[in-house]
């Protein structure tokens, strides 16, 4: 998988998308919160009570045009987004299928990863199968 994003977030540019950065709810760590605010000029309670809620509003403040104004000190959680390259991929299926909704780079590999898998046998295979088990239910 590792592999595979890399090879789309060499293709894909986030400066054309930004996507995530719009429409993610991230939880940003207390120091990053503090980065953040440092950047807009503003007192950290300032800036929780105006763009803090359960996360961080959408879009992210730091978000300039589609540019982050902190990119160099950006999040943790922003730098590894979509989270295709930490350990325990397919424990994470669920926030890989959302990422897949967001990130054209998760959409890209997501569906190559498909192909290499033949996914499409499995599927086949797989309703055969139900269909199968659905007759014989109908049967009994
Ligand atoms: S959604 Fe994906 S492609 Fe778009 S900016 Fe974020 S990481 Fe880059
Ligand atoms: S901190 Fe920067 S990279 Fe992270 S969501 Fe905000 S604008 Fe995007």
């Amino acid at each position: 998988m590792k592999a595979l994003s890399q090879k789309y977030f060499a293709l894909i540019d986030c400066q054309e998308c930004a996507n995530c950065c719009r429409v993610l709810e991230l939880e940003f760590t207390e120091p990053e919160l503090h980065t953040i605010a440092n950047s807009m000029e503003q007192s950290i309670d300032e800036f929780k009570k105006r763009f803090v809620v359960q996360g961080i509003v959408k879009p992210c403040p730091a978000l300039k045009g589609n540019l982050c104004s902190i990119y160099e000190g950006r999040p943790d959680v922003c730098r590894s987004y979509p989270h295709f390259e930490k350990p325990h991929f397919i424990f994470r299926l669920y926030g890989v299928l959302d990422s897949i909704a967001i990130c054209p780079i998760a959409f890209n590999a997501f569906e190559e990863l498909k192909a290499k898998v033949k996914w499409s046998q499995y599927r086949a295979r797989w309703s055969n199968r139900r269909r199968q088990i659905e007759t014989e239910g109908n049967v009994a």
